[in-house]
């Protein structure tokens, strides 16, 4: 008797109910359909394929094969089907070549329900053999690619081995795919359907919103002190997670935790294997650990209760953020995502992008998503707007972060604002080319550059109007036009600037633009209210 896919959730899993989009995705894979899975994390993405296999494998379709890059990761989803009485297996490094061999066996004679395998794995020959042969014999049911966005070097967890997944489409036609990851935005987005050659499959996409979090970012003074002074204040004895830049901060750092008092643990990937483990055991097993981590640390740590995530060091991206502060909070309870970001943390990333081996084009997106972050970080306004509206969703503002809270100072940016985007407008108007923020930057200002003299832009009417604002000022405009979207940035050619339909309300003066004060003027930095 095959059981219906509300049976499989009650009687394997033990819920009484499908979660948001969870229903009519089952449905669609279980059915046969391709799919993109884009479900924070905590959503409950595992059960989207678990309980198609499951149910595929009643129907006589045989195996489904997961795709996952992390082997704690398969452990433990292998130990909760074994728990729930489903027949899983993982083929990893972790195995003996015997201990794999009989999970092969058992993988060709259809006796597993769902094999969890890594995608270097995955596209080796002698497993692709062994796929041919079931896919034959019609034994091939399912692929589910798992972190879907490692395929993207647009992603911040790049992996190489994911682009050989490509082979899946084009060797096993009509066994359906599946791919799922908790972040990506429009550009990692499209990359994923791109590579895993899944335009057709059908895009679900889940509110990216973690109403339980709070979101605040404060600007670092004495970051350390502040942290301290953070913990101490709203989240004594709770487990949480800080995250630093290096591993030597990472050691100094939760040194500097424990004189203090707190129980905290470092990790980072220059310590050594057994270590790493046992300060993992212990955040996951005891209470109220912090641990000191460099981004080394949190992929595929299930720990429900992570009252807080911070971050010391700016991240890369919106991302890397969006991944890292989803750790907390994952049993809906409240939690807190806290950031202490100052200039210096955007210089260091932006020369670590400047020096890095990269290819220009790949640099060039690295900077506007940096920049994406830091308008983020400036924003004066709700923060969960900001962060939702960077992944395509449009929300009003939350009433739980810093600046819903306690809306800070702000300097009206719209005369600035208005001087920079009528110069876009211009300077396009006479030359015919869109060009990016540098040179931007040097006409507003009314510099004489050789680019400038070049494309005779002195004689542009804007040529120095706004020569009364720092080159830093009409940056942190330009972010927050960006951030807007009143202007966008074009990755794929030189980050050149274009204006949208929203920079004619700017320019109509119909919407404001406000700036947080100390990012306005940083040399004249008052002595601020608490962190
Ligand atoms: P993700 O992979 O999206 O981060 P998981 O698949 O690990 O999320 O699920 C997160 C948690 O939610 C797990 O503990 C899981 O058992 C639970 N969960 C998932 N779906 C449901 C549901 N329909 N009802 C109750 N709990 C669920
Ligand atoms: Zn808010």
């Amino acid at each position: 008797m095959t059981l219906s896919y509300a049976q499989v959730l009650h009687d394997v899993f033990g819920y009484a109910q499908f979660r948001g989009p969870q229903e009519a995705i089952v449905e669609h894979v279980g059915a046969g359909g391709d799919a993109l899975v884009l479900m924070p994390t905590g959503g409950g993405k595992s059960l989207c394929y678990q309980i198609p296999a499951i149910a595929r494998q009643q129907a006589g379709h045989g195996v489904t094969v997961v795709i996952s890059p992390l082997i704690a990761l398969m452990h433990d989803q292998v130990g909760a089907l074994h728990e729930a009485g489903v027949s899983a297996a993982f083929l990893n490094s972790t195995l003996s070549s015997d201990e794999a061999y009989q999970v092969e066996q058992r993988m060709l004679r259809g006796e597993i329900t769902l094999l969890y395998a890594a995608p270097e794995r995955v596209t080796t020959p002698r497993f692709l053999a062994q796929l041919d042969s079931m896919f034959e014999r019609g034994t091939l049911s399912l692929f589910a690619i798992d972190e879907a966005h490692c395929v993207s070097q647009w992603g911040h967890d790049f992996r190489p081995e994911y682009r050989a997944l490509t082979v899946l489409h084009e060797r096993y036609p009509g066994v359906p795919r599946m791919a799922l990851t908790a972040t990506a935005d429009d550009l990692t987005r499209a990359d994923i359907l791109e590579r895993l050659q899944l335009q057709d499959a059908r895009a679900f996409v889940s509110s990216f919103d973690r109403p339980n979090i709070r979101y605040t970012i404060v600007e670092k003074k004495d970051s350390t002190q502040q942290l301290l002074r953070f913990i101490a204040r709203e989240h004594e004895g709770d487990a949480g997670i800080v995250y630093c830049q290096s591993r030597r901060k990472v050691e100094d750092i939760a040194q500097t935790l424990v004189d203090a008092g707190l129980n905290a643990l470092p990790y980072h990937a220059g310590l050594d294997t057994k270590i790493r483990q046992t300060h993992q055991d212990r955040f996951l097993r005891e209470e109220g650990i912090v641990m000191v981590a460099t981004i080394a640390f949190g992929m595929g740590i299930d720990k429900p209760d992570v009252r807080f995530v911070a971050h010391l060091d700016m991240p890369k991206n919106i991302e890397g953020y969006y991944q890292e502060t989803g750790r907390a909070g994952r049993d809906g309870l409240s939690a807190q995502a806290w950031m202490a970001y100052g200039l210096q943390d955007m210089v260091n990333q932006r020369r670590m992008i400047d020096e890095s081996p990269a290819s220009e084009e790949f640099k060039q997106v690295m900077r506007g998503k940096l920049d994406a972050l830091l308008g983020l970080a400036e924003a004066s306004d709700c923060r969960r707007v900001r962060l939702l509206a960077y992944f395509g969703e449009s929300s009003t503002p939350c009433g739980n972060c810093d600046n819903c809270l306690n809306p800070p100072e702000v300097w009206d940016g719209t005369d600035a604002a208005r001087k920079l985007l009528s110069t876009i407008y211009r300077i396009q108007q006479m030359s015919g080319i869109s060009f990016g923020a540098g040179h931007l930057m040097d006409i507003v200002r009314g510099k004489v550059t050789d680019k400038v003299t070049q494309y005779n832009h002195a004689s542009l009417s804007t040529f120095g109007i706004g020569a009364d604002f720092s080159e830093l000022q009409l940056r942190g405009v330009l972010r927050q036009l960006i951030a807007m979207g009143a202007v966008t940035v074009d990755a794929q050619a030189f980050n050149t600037l274009q204006l949208t339909e929203q920079a004619r309300a700017v320019l109509k003066g119909e919407v404001a633009v406000s700036l947080r004060e100390s990012v306005s003027s940083p040399a004249e930095r008052k002595s601020k209210r608490n962190p």
